[in-house]
């Protein structure tokens, strides 16, 4: 069981539905386990996948993935930042990022990136 944390940002929420809609063949395909912050997460939930939806990012859903990153829980970060956007809650984000360097977890941070990545699964 692979386990796959998905955030994004409000500007990236639309691009991100597209992505698993894309994606639907390999990631209901497979063993895979989905988390998500919660605003994330319930997008991903209309877009007919089972997720564990954790808080929304502002009110520190980030640093709750982070967390389970540090535990050693995730396989896999698909986060599609805003970088035309600013976040209140900036620390966490750069936390999240952070902690997949330091436990060598992937992280994807756009669609690009994230199609290689989820092949990887295959
Ligand atoms: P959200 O959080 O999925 O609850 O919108 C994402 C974020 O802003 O980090």
């Amino acid at each position: 069981m692979k386990t796959i944390a998905i955030i994004a940002h409000d500007g990236k929420k639309p691009e991100m539905v597209q992505f698993l809609n894309e994606n639907q063949e390999i990631l209901h395909s497979k063993n895979i386990n989905i988390i998500a912050t919660g605003t994330t997460g319930a997008k991903t939930e209309a877009a007919g996948y089972k997720v564990e939806k954790l808080l929304s990012g502002p009110l520190g859903g980030d640093a709750q993935i982070a967390a389970r990153i540090a535990e050693g829980l995730v396989d896999m970060v698909i986060f599609f930042r805003d970088p035309l956007d600013k976040h209140p809650h900036e620390p966490d984000i750069f936390m999240l990022m952070r902690l997949c360097d330091v436990h060598n977890v992937p992280l994807a941070t756009n669609p690009a990136t994230a199609k290689l990545l989820i092949k990887g699964l295959v």
